[in-house]
């Protein structure tokens, strides 16, 4: 119809972010969570020289369908995948604070655990799971590391009367951060170009193999075809191929 206005959906573009931070940090529920979220962003800026950091909140021990394995081969197995993921994704630092799979919640050790990981490590952009989803089901560790993750970088990591044993027991200073991005979410507002990266993606994500059966791949699909597929759709109208999205939010200076 002339004239028209568009769909408002499709009228709706997304802000293209190319700037790349200095100091970045992944904080997830379980292994392979942080490739799945933002391995496509996470190369691009290690490649940029961004010093990545991840905080991995549970040991994944109750991740898997396969009845013949114990919870603590099952944790010393997905630790190693991990370890092997980051290594593979020039991730600098790996913080485990080991939490059982399915036991997260809003407890003050934990949110002191993820406090003091940021004070530690200064990241400039936080990215974790979107707490806040509604459309569709979520992990319950995904929310509640979202949760948490929130909470911690504002106010608890930037005011030092928060967890003030920190800075005078560990010499630990107050650290503001200044972007937090969720993927997982329903309404995003920034697309990253992953074009260039999403190959490195799909390569650390086949680290997790104890992983590799609960991917929800569709038959006569591959793994990396499933990633690309869905990144090609978020892609759709820009002029990149692949892209990852978030919903980010900015600290007022
Ligand atoms: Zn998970």
């Amino acid at each position: 119809m002339p004239g028209a206005a568009p769909p408002e959906s499709m009228d709706r573009k997304l802000e293209i972010v190319t700037d790349v931070p200095d100091r970045a940090m992944v904080i997830f529920a379980h292994p392979d969570d942080a490739e799945i979220g933002s391995g496509g962003v996470v190369a691009r800026w290690v490649a940029a020289g961004c010093e990545v950091t991840y905080v991995l909140c549970t040991n994944g021990d109750a991740g898997t369908a396969e009845r013949s394995l114990t919870p603590a081969e099952l944790a010393r197995q997905r630790a190693a995948e991990q370890r092997a993921a980051a290594d593979f994704m020039g991730v600098r630092h790996v913080v485990m604070l080991g939490y059982p799979d399915g036991f997260l919640e809003e407890t003050r050790e934990f949110l002191g655990d993820v406090v003091r990981a940021i004070r530690r490590h200064r990241p400039h952009t936080v990215l974790v799971h979107d707490p806040y989803r509604t459309r569709g089901f979520q992990h319950r560790d995904h929310r509640k590391a979202g949760i948490v993750t929130t909470d911690a970088v504002y106010p608890f990591a930037r005011d030092h009367l928060h967890f003030p044993e920190q800075i005078a027991g560990d010499g630990l200073a107050p650290h503001k951060v200044r972007e937090l991005w969720y993927w997982g979410m329903d309404e995003p507002n920034v697309i990253v170009d992953v074009t260039d990266s999403i190959d490195r993606q799909i390569a650390a994500l086949t680290r997790h193999q104890s992983q590799m059966p609960g991917f929800n791949v569709p038959p006569g699909e591959t793994l990396g075809e499933r990633v690309k597929r869905s990144a090609a759709d978020h892609a759709a109208g820009y002029d990149f191929e692949y892209g990852a999205v978030f919903r980010r939010l900015i600290a007022r200076r």
